[in-house]
């Protein structure tokens, strides 16, 4: 059988969490992978798709329905196209996460979330109790709905395929829900999830003018997406995107940068993947030490201003 993944994108650009999610479902060995890019007037993405190598088939599916990424119209094109497949795969995204649970509980299977290996076609390894532990997950269901954890993945190439492009007939709204608005939070600074180089502050930073003041410039001269821990993002130092852990956003960027963070086990949980991480803090024995590949003893605000003069 086949592997259906589910492209995320905004009708113009497939996101990088597909390349990654490209490479799970590889992974699967299953047969050939297809990707499903269900949007509205999206050939530039469909087109984007076919490229990624690897791929076998685009199924381009457009319909007004899908402009607004609504979860009850993206699963039921998902839906239409299902019983061609053995694995549907989604990015653990928010879109991917809104959608999959939907489209498992129609097929009447148990959703597999938030996979960071593929063992064999029917067994899975996903992180549990903050990362804690490995669990292995072996599905006897005809059907296999996942979610691939992307930092667990390697990005497949974003170019060097030539998958054949086939157009889906795209459904009707569902009439279950309308879109009335989006709020986007616009920055010129990479998005956390695929930026290279991160960099973090926490609650040590005081007050939102501190943790701009300080940890901005640094995140300019390195280029790099900026991130907070929950206490920090609690405090309304930081907004609510900006959190990274648990219950944030997990990142692996090649370079990850902590800033009075003191690595409680749910902040590790979303960024210990980072191939490097640097920790500034003052306190000797926190936690976030023991991760760390380089560690700076040191009061922040003495040190980052330090570091960007350096820089
Ligand atoms: C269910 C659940 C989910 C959670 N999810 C998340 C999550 O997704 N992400 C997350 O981050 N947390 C999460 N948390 C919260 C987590 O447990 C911690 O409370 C939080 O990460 C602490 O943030 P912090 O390190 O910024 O603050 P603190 O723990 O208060 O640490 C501040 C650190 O700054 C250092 N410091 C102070 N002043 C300076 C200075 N001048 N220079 C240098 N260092 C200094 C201190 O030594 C200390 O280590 C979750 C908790 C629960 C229960």
């Amino acid at each position: 059988m086949t592997v259906l993944v589910i492209a995320e994108h905004d009708h113009a650009t497939v996101k990088p969490a597909t390349l990654n999610t490209v490479t799970a479902g590889i992974a699967c060995q299953s047969g050939d992978v297809h990707v499903l890019v269900a949007g509205a007037n999206a050939a530039e993405a469909a087109a984007q798709a076919a490229r990624i190598a690897g791929v076998a088939k685009v199924i381009a599916a457009d319909s007004a329905a899908l402009t607004d990424n609504l979860a009850e119209n993206v699963a039921a094109q998902v839906l239409a196209i299902a019983g061609n497949y053995s694995h549907i795969l989604f990015p653990a995204t928010a879109n991917g996460k809104n959608v999959a649970p939907r489209v498992a509980a129609k097929l009447d299977v148990a959703q597999i979330s938030d996979i960071t290996k593929v063992v064999s076609p029917d067994t899975f390894e996903r992180p549990i109790y903050a990362g804690n532990a490995i669990a292995t997950v072996q599905s006897a269901d005809a059907t296999k709905v996942i979610t691939v954890r992307t930092t667990g993945f390697d990005a497949a190439a974003k170019e060097g395929g030539s998958a054949a492009i086939e157009n889906a007939q795209g459904v009707a709204d569902s009439g279950k829900s309308s879109f009335v608005g989006r709020e986007v939070t616009k920055s010129a600074r990479p998005e956390l999830t695929a930026a290279k180089i991160i960099v973090s502050g926490g609650r040590a930073l005081g007050s939102a003018e501190k943790f701009q003041e300080v940890m901005a410039p640094l995140a300019d001269k390195l280029n790099a997406g900026l991130g907070a821990s929950r206490a920090a993002v609690d405090a309304g130092y930081a907004p609510n995107d900006l959190q990274v852990g648990q219950t944030g956003k997990i990142v692996a960027p090649q370079l990850y940068i902590a800033a009075g963070i003191s690595g409680a086990i749910q902040h590790l949980a979303g960024m210990k993947d980072s191939k490097v991480i640097v920790a500034i803090n003052k306190d000797p024995e926190a936690p976030i030490f023991s991760v760390a590949d380089y560690g700076l003893e040191a009061d922040l605000f003495t040190a980052v201003p330090e570091l960007v003069k350096a820089l």
